[in-house]
């Protein structure tokens, strides 16, 4: 459900929510219909009728995409519906408590309305469903039931109602939350994540430099700047060199199986690889990236272009932080750059 509303557009969202709660209304007014038909209250069956016909009408304007027309009717139909049941068959029968769950769906409508601003107001339809609720407390309080009805089908009405009621808020309220909730994920994983390369930033740096504090001494840290990357923006345009860059965070990617890595800043990259079994290893997998981008052809459309990279890697010496560590490799990267580039310093 969640990576469904990943994928989704509000407006999306929306459509979908409103085309269930349509078919779910529609249901529960064929089962409204078989129900006073046994009752005998002819007027409700009636009106039934109208009801069917109306959420199939309500189901067309959605498609044809009239959201807020959809959202208006449907909030007049509701209440005029539970008047119309209150005044036929009593307030015991628990119409009203279907009023009461709508300002659930009234809300979430008004939340998903801001978004794509089709300006749907939240405020005064819930003073609407206010006033219907005790208009019909009121009405009921001082007139009879135009039809008397056994007492086991006005407890069966009143527990269908008090049914519908719950199931309304339970399903509105906790799809608001797991909207929410994929929402914040999304926000979260965007806000730690380079928009150029698609690999972790900044941010995601020094978040997985907190999660590994206590261990810093296992891992390595390397950072590295692409060679003479000017020259890629400078013959080629500047969606070259966006390329160029793109393809290096891929090929660094794929040597890095499990090793945390972010893009720096500007051409820099930064990568966190933990000593596994040996320290030369882990310098052989870091320069594999160098050799990697060394060997690499990179196809800016007709043209083959090289590109390699100069970097420093150094290990955690206590009482460092992590500006220390990366100022400590970034001497060594210097150090590689003045000797002649394409190589690792460590
Ligand atoms: P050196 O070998 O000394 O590192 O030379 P260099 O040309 O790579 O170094 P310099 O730091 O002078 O140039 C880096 C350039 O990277 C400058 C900047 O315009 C470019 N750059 C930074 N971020 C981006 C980006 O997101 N896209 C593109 N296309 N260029 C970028
Ligand atoms: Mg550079
Ligand atoms: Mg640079």
């Amino acid at each position: 459900m969640m990576k469904a509303y990943n994928r989704l557009s509000d407006k999306e969202v929306m459509v979908k929510a409103a085309k269930v709660t349509t078919i779910s209304f529609l249901l529960i007014h064929v089962a409204y219909f078989t129900i006073f038909l046994i009752i005998g209250a002819y007027f409700l069956v009636y009106f039934n009728i109208f009801s069917v016909l109306f959420y199939a009408l309500m189901y067309l304007l959605i498609i044809k995409g009239r959201l807020l027309t959809f959202s208006y009717l449907t909030l007049i139909e509701i209440p005029i519906h539970m008047m119309a049941g209150s005044i036929c068959l009593g307030f015991d029968c628990g119409f009203q408590l279907c009023i009461i769950g709508l300002p659930t769906m009234v809300c979430i409508a008004g939340y998903f309305s801001r978004k794509v601003s089709s300006g749907f107001k939240v405020i005064p339809s819930c003073l609407f469903l206010v006033v219907s609720y005790f208009i019909i407390y009121f009405y009921t309080r001082y007139h009879d039931p135009y039809y008397d009805i056994a007492d086991y089908w006005e407890i069966t009405l009143f527990v269908i109602h008090a049914f519908i009621t719950f199931a309304f808020i339970i399903v509105f309220l906790y799809g608001i939350v797991l909207y929410a909730y994929s929402l914040e994920k999304r926000i979260l994983k965007d806000s730690r994540t380079d928009k150029l390369t698609q690999i972790p930033n900044r941010k995601a740096l020094e978040e997985f430099y907190e999660k590994i504090k206590d261990n810093r001494n296992d891992y390595v840290l390397a950072i590295y700047d692409i060679d003479d990357f000017k020259k890629f923006n400078d013959v080629n345009g500047h969606l070259c060199g966006d390329y160029v860059l793109k393809e290096i965070a891929q090929l660094s990617k794929d040597k890095l199986y499990g090793d945390f890595i972010c893009r720096w800043g500007g051409e820099e990259f930064v990568v966190l690889s933990r000593v596994d079994s040996s320290y030369d290893d882990t310098i052989n997998k870091l320069d594999s990236i160098r050799s990697g981008i060394e060997l690499h052809n990179f196809k800016y459309y007709r043209k083959n272009l090289k590109s390699t990279i100069t970097m420093g890697a150094q290990t955690y010496v206590d009482g460092m932080d992590l500006d220390e560590w990366i100022r400590s490799a970034d001497a060594k990267l210097y150090e590689g750059k003045k000797n002649g580039k394409n190589q690792l310093v460590h």
